[in-house]
């Protein structure tokens, strides 16, 4: 029982450190801004993909739309991976 669950938390652990991984590289080739979102939009998903983790946003879920400064379009992510977005842009290697 106490085995399982540790497994259950570790798995867990390994996909956010994944997807940090993955939203740190996207920091690095541009794709996913450093600077906070100075507006922020949240909208159901659209069917498109989510910018960090490559999902696809749920038209059921919340979508954080930040619009990119010096473009027409939007940085589309899961309310999760904003959280962790906005986490891993605070802490540059
Ligand atoms: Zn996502």
């Amino acid at each position: 029982m106490a085995l399982s669950h540790a497994l259950v938390r570790e798995e867990t652990h390994e996909s956010t450190a994944s997807l940090r991984l993955r939203i740190r590289q996207k920091l690095e080739a541009g794709c996913l801004l450093y600077e906070s979102a100075p507006r922020l939009f949240g909208a159901p998903g659209t069917g498109k993909e989510c910018d960090a983790c490559g999902l696809v946003l749920d038209p059921a879920q919340l979508v954080m739309a930040i619009p990119l400064p010096h473009d027409t379009t939007f940085v589309l992510l899961h309310g999760d991976c904003f959280v962790l977005w906005d986490d891993v842009r605070r802490k540059p290697t």
